[in-house]
Order: C-alpha cells, then structure tokens, then sequence
C-alpha cells in the first residue's frame, strides 16, 4: 500500500501510539478515543512485523478480538512487541494474549461469558491506586464481553482492579509499564475510559497532546511541498464535497497553480452545483480550477438506462474517460508553462482514514486482507496508464477532522459541513432511466427540501437529505383539474457510520411545508412522499 504524505508526516510529526488490531469491531474506537484526546493514534493489523515498522511508537494498544489465543489458529501478536521498550495495554483479547505469550497456562475458556456492565473496583497499593486509574478512584462502570479469562496472574504481574465476576479485570506488572484490562475502555458504555486511555497515552507513555489540525497543517503543507519538490506538478478530480475541497485547498496552500483540480460536469449535479463549485474553489479559494462542460455527454449516453448498476457503470466509465482527455490538455499546459515547467507526477486522492482501517484492518486468518477500493478506478488508471503516483493528504484523517482541517484552512462552514453527495450524482436519485426533464424536476425539488431544511437549522442534525423522481405517474386534481404526475421522494437520514441509518424524524407541518412549495413550484410533480425506511433494510440512496 502506497504511503500518502499523511501517513508519513503524521508519524515524524507526532507522539504515535500504536493501536494492533486482531479484529474486535471496537479497534477503531481506540484511535478515536485517543484522536480526541489530541494524541495522533494509528491502527495497524496484529500481524505487523514491528521490525518493519516504519516509525517509533510511543505505546502499543493490542486491541479485542473474536478468537481465543488458545485456538489453533488463533491471531498472535510479532513477540518483539517486548524488545521495544514502550508501554504496552491489552484490551480484552489483547490482554489474554499478553498473558499467554509469557505463559500458555493464564488463559482458559471461562464458565460463564459475560456480556454488559460490570462494577470495577481500582485496588489500593500503599492508599494509592495504580497510575492507569488515577483520577477516577471510585469504582466505576465498566463494558465487558469475554468468554475466555486468566486462570492466574502472569509472573511479575499484580491486580489493579477487580469486579465482582472478574478477579483480573486490570492488572499490570511490578516494574515494567505493561497492562491488561478485560473491559473495554474504548466503548462509550465504560464510564471514565478515556480518562484511563488518557492515563495510559499521556502519563504512562508520555505523549504529547498536540494532535491538533493547526499543527497537521502545517507539517502537511511542509510534507507535501518536500514529496512534490520545487517543480513538481499535480492533478486532481474534485467533487466540490468536502473532502476533496479541503485536499484541493490543502495542496493549494502547499504548491499554488502548481495544483490542478478538474471538476467535470456531468450532467447530473445540483441546481446550480456547477457554478457554486467554480465560485467557491477557484473564486474564493484561489485554487487552480478547470471545469470540464460535459453534460450533453453524460445525458445522451444515459438515454435508455434504467439499470442502476448500468447507469453507475456508465457515469463511471465516461467519467474517467473525460477525465483522462482533459488530464492530457493538462500535462501540455503544464509542460508548455515557462513558469512552472514540470512534468506531472503526482495525482491526488482524497482518501479518509476509515478507507484506510478498513483495508488494514484484521479480517482473521483464513481471510485475505482486503486491498483498498478505489472509487471509480481512477487512482488505478491513473497510476498505470499515466505512470503517476499518488498522493494522499488526508489519509491519516478521520471525517471530523477533515472537517476541522478545512475550518483552519479558512473554508466556509457551510461547506465544511456539507452532506456527502454520490458519484453518480442525481442519476440514483431517479428511478430508472435518467431525462433531462426528470433531472430538472430532481434539482427543483432538491433544492426546495435543502433550502426548508437550512432555514429551519435542521442541517446539521440531519447526516445526508435529498429528493428524489419516482416517475411512475400519480394522479392528482391541480386547480380543477385533473393532472398525472412524478412522485418526488424526500430522504433525510442520521447515522454516525453509514453503514446503518435512521431515517429523520421531522416535526409534521415542516413535512407540509415542503410538500406545498413542492406541488406549487415544480412543474410535473403532484404528490411528495417522506420515505421512513432505515438502513438496512433500505439504503441511503434509491438506487
Ligand atoms: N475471544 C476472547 C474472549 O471471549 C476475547 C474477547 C474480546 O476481545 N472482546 O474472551
């Protein structure tokens, strides 16, 4: 996997604790936990040879996992996790991997599993609990979910804390600053946990709390300008989203026109969405912007689709042939300008870190790790058929904080906090076969939902909202008479993940509101549904 500038400046840049992963699906709640607590963590998967780790960490976390270290099989973290010399804290299976490198015999299948809070009991020592629970000396509630336990405490290790069903609910050894705990300290339904991780991150391992975006930004602008060099040149497709709004400003800030950021317009974008892009990036933001007017060729070749994974494929497929067509103009304007005169090298992804984790992140042993999906294929052409490579600015960033990032670039907050926007743009938001009628009727309605929504400061609550065509024709009675028309279907969902949603739940008379100025202002609708599907059953999207 390539090394975005991201990745590597954030690891130089800042106190790094190492989160290893063998599979909980709680991982990535400890790189978040600790983010918040503005100390950069980073997950890699429990198989990771640490000799070939590429940085210095300041503490290693071993995560939960599904398995039982006694299992055949079974997940086992590089024994040179000792030799390192740096903190170390096991969470549940992390911990009983701990126990079991030093002895198989610690660990044995419990009695009874215990799933849901627990009271946890710190341990005095000379009237003083260990440094891992300072701060938080009452007991506390805890979230367990265990089968297996320790039989014994390891050699040189003694208790911090206990609960009524777990006699080693925390240990930690004599001397040395390793630590096992049998909760989760991650999960939201432990009181005080990141009190304890913020025990361990910054007084057990010393991290400094500077993991801030001021700061990321400005050794991402010094990272970038020293990968890319005095000359170099770089190429991007932007969406006008915010993550790639905020990469587009990013690189701008670091290399100037020496960024080239390509928005095609495909035809099927927001009312007005192309303008505003151009407003808001190349106006406001000073970035290096062309827009490719591509519309007629995206409608003509969507006429007789009514497939969506058809209709995806396509928008897909000339995407990136218009893209690459314009990528060429590019390179001879590049080559051609005496005062940049460079070659392109570099194409730039806006890829997050969730895109990241999730390609690293331990799937067990018989799975093969999943190598990261590229939206599109167009890093992949780009990479083979242009011999470019690429960058990755955000890659080290969760969602938030390329939220809080694009703040301290000075972008504006209304589109910092812009929904997400598909690909394939209002083409899934019309069932079946994409018109220029319907599209127009789409974008009316859309931004009818959006503005009621804005105006009654709804926006931020809500994670994505939209309006879509349902074109099968429904009749309605319009001034006396009887008219046949589209249904417009509105969507708006909360979700902290996207992989499960709610859809939202409006107070009744703004669902009139919207309906009214719908029927009474787009021409060819005359019923307006609220779909009340979650995610699953439903996607976000229609299509
Ligand atoms: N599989 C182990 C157990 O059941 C570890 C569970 C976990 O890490 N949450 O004890």
């Amino acid at each position: 996997m390539a090394a975005g500038p991201g990745e590597a400046m954030a690891h130089s840049a800042f106190d790094t604790i190492l989160v290893l992963d063998f599979g909980s699906q709680y991982t990535h709640l400890i790189t978040r936990r600790l983010r918040e607590l503005n100390v950069f963590s980073e997950m890699l998967p429990c198989t990771q040879k640490l000799s070939e780790l590429k940085f210095v960490p300041k503490g290693i976390i071993l995560s939960g996992g599904p398995y039982s270290v006694y299992e055949e099989g079974s997940p086992h973290v590089d024994p040179a996790v000792f030799d390192l010399n740096v903190p170390i804290l096991g969470i549940c299976y992390g911990m009983q991997e701990l126990a079991y490198r030093l002895n198989p015999d610690n660990v044995i299948a419990g009695t009874h599993r215990e799933y849901g809070h627990a009271m946890l009991k710190a341990q005095s020592i000379d009237n003083h609990v260990d440094r891992l629970f300072e701060g938080i000396e009452e007991s506390m509630r805890v979230w367990m979910s265990h089968g297996d336990k320790l039989a014994k405490l390891p050699d040189g290790f003694h208790t911090v804390a206990t609960s009524d069903n777990s006699e080693y609910a925390a240990i930690g050894h004599q001397s040395k600053p390793i630590y096992g705990l049998q909760f989760h300290p991650e999960v939201t339904h432990t009181q005080n946990g990141t009190i304890l991780l913020k025990n361990f991150a910054v007084g057990i391992c010393g991290c400094k709390q500077e993991w801030t975006m001021q700061k990321f930004l400005e050794e991402a602008i010094a990272q970038i300008r020293h990968t890319v060099g005095e000359k170099g040149q770089v190429l991007a497709a932007i969406s006008g989203g915010v993550d790639s709004t905020v990469a587009a400003k990013l690189m701008k800030e670091a290399i100037g026109s020496r960024f080239w950021a390509v928005l095609v317009n495909n035809g099927v974008m927001r009312l007005n969405e192309c303008e505003q892009v151009k407003k808001d990036l190349s106006e406001a933001l000073g970035i290096n912007l062309t827009v490719v007017e591509a519309s007629e060729r995206f409608l003509d070749g969507l006429k007789g689709i009514d497939d969506p994974e058809k209709k995806r494929k396509f928008i897909g497929g000339k995407f990136i042939d218009i893209f690459e067509e314009e990528a060429v103009k590019i390179e001879e304007a590049a080559a051609n300008d005496p005062a940049k005169a460079g070659k392109i090298e570099f194409f730039m992804q806006g890829t997050l870190y969730p895109d990241v984790i999730e390609s690293l992140s331990f799937k067990g042993p018989s799975a093969t790790i999943k190598t990261h999906h590229n939206v599109g294929g167009l890093p992949a052409r780009m990479a083979n058929g242009q011999g470019l490579k690429l960058i990755e600015p955000l890659r080290s960033l969760y969602k938030d904080e390329v939220r809080a990032l694009g703040r301290a670039l000075g972008i504006r907050e209304e589109l910092v906090m812009r929904h997400p926007f598909p690909g394939p743009g209002i083409a899934v938001r019309i069932l079946g076969e994409v018109t220029p009628e319907k599209v127009e009727i789409a974008r009316q309605a859309d931004h009818i939902f959006i503005s009621e929504i804005r105006k009654a400061g709804l926006y931020d609550q809500i994670s994505q909202a939209y309006a879509a065509v349902d074109p099968s024709r429904a009749v309605g009675v319009m001034g006396d008479k009887r008219v046949y028309g589209y249904i417009i279907v509105l969507r708006a969902v909360t979700t902290i993940d996207y992989m499960t949603a709610e859809a939202f739940n409006f107070p009744w008379d703004f669902l009139q509101r919207v309906m009214n100025r719908i029927v009474n202002e787009v021409h060819g609708v005359c019923r307006v549904v609220y779909d009340v599907t979650s995610k699953p059953p439903g996607t976000i999207e229609l299509e």
